[in-house]
């Protein structure tokens, strides 16, 4: 049994630390908005009176906030609140599975090695869904040693856990992933709007692309038709899935990550200025494939 300090328990945190404490570790939490202390009261799990309190008798620290600037803060003690690397045990075990770029994430394994602990990145993706269900796939920067040591508590929350190599390199595969995603899912709404005006039916493009070169998780289990796939967002006024808001931010990274390389990856910063404006609207709520109602408007 491992003591745990679970922090963000938000939609993605409330049910990881479930399946934590469900596995039979000691798994205290804390979040700084009383709606998530009040439902994780709700579903039984100790609540810790700030995240320093809880840090400093745990053996690992998992934070599952919204975004870098928050991980960063915590860390370091900034903004109002106790460092979480001051309060710790020499050696505690720092897991990070929010999504945050990756030299913010370089950043925090060199706090945590700097004030003596060990740490990961460890992104996920797989949703709301994945954590509930505990079948998220998890992607972990840090060494061999630590990665060992979150691997059991990793898999007591996902279903495929890939160690990326050293610090911050699971960020860059969550990066990358999601450009790909984020770009092949404008280019299916486009051939879908494409085919419209040729007189093309969903179904027949569906019907051919699915087992074509098209073929590609935003065809065939993100379809953004409704019809050829019943389980897609489509069929479901494009409700969440995975909302546009995250996939700006997500492709946000991408574009930070793009410029801290000087990689030529074009399509990439197209569709995150794609994105951007979507979020801007109603898309933020939406499943980031009504992306393809922006398009069908546009031309
Ligand atoms: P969320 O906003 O629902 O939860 C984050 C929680 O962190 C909030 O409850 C917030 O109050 C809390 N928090 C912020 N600063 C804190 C601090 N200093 N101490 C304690 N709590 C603090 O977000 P979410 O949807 O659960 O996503 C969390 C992370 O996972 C994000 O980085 C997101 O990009 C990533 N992610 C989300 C999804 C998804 O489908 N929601 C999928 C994959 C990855």
């Amino acid at each position: 049994m491992t003591a745990v300090a679970f922090l963000g328990v938000g939609h993605m945190g409330l049910p990881m630390a479930r399946n934590l404490a469900a596995a039979g570790h000691d798994v205290t939490v804390f979040d700084v908005v009383p709606a998530a202390v009040e439902a994780a009261r709700d579903a039984g799990l100790p609540v810790a009176s700030s995240g320093a309190d809880a840090a400093a008798s745990a053996d690992v620290v998992i934070t599952m906030f919204p975004a870098g600037r928050h991980v960063l803060d915590a860390y370091r003690g900034t903004n109002g609140q106790a460092s979480l690397l001051a309060a710790a045990e020499p050696g505690t075990l720092f897991i990070d599975s929010s999504t945050i770029a990756v030299d913010e994430a370089r950043e925090a394994h060199l706090l945590a090695e700097e004030a003596g602990h060990r740490s990961v990145d460890a992104p996920v993706s797989g949703g709301v869904v994945g954590a509930e269900k505990g079948t998220l796939a998890f992607m972990v920067g840090g060494s061999d040693e630590d990665f060992a040591a979150a691997l059991p508590l990793l898999e007591r929350m996902g279903g495929r856990i890939v160690h990326c190599g050293g610090p911050g390199l699971g960020q860059a595969a969550k990066v990358c992933n999601n450009m790909i995603l984020g770009v092949s899912q404008i280019v299916v709404a486009e051939a879908f709007v494409l085919g419209e005006r040729l007189g093309l039916s969903h179904e027949a493009l569906f019907d051919v692309a699915s087992h074509a070169s098209g073929q590609c998780w935003a065809l065939t289990t993100n379809c953004p038709v409704p019809g050829p796939v019943p389980t897609s967002p489509a069929n479901n006024d494009y409700r969440p899935g995975f909302a546009g808001a995250l996939m700006a931010k997500d492709l946000g990274l991408a574009a930070q990550a793009i410029a801290l390389t000087g990689a030529d990856a074009q399509l990439g910063l197209h569709a995150q200025q794609i994105y951007a404006a979507f979020a801007e609207g109603d898309g933020a709520g939406q499943d980031f494939s009504a992306i393809i109602n922006v398009i069908r408007a546009a031309g």
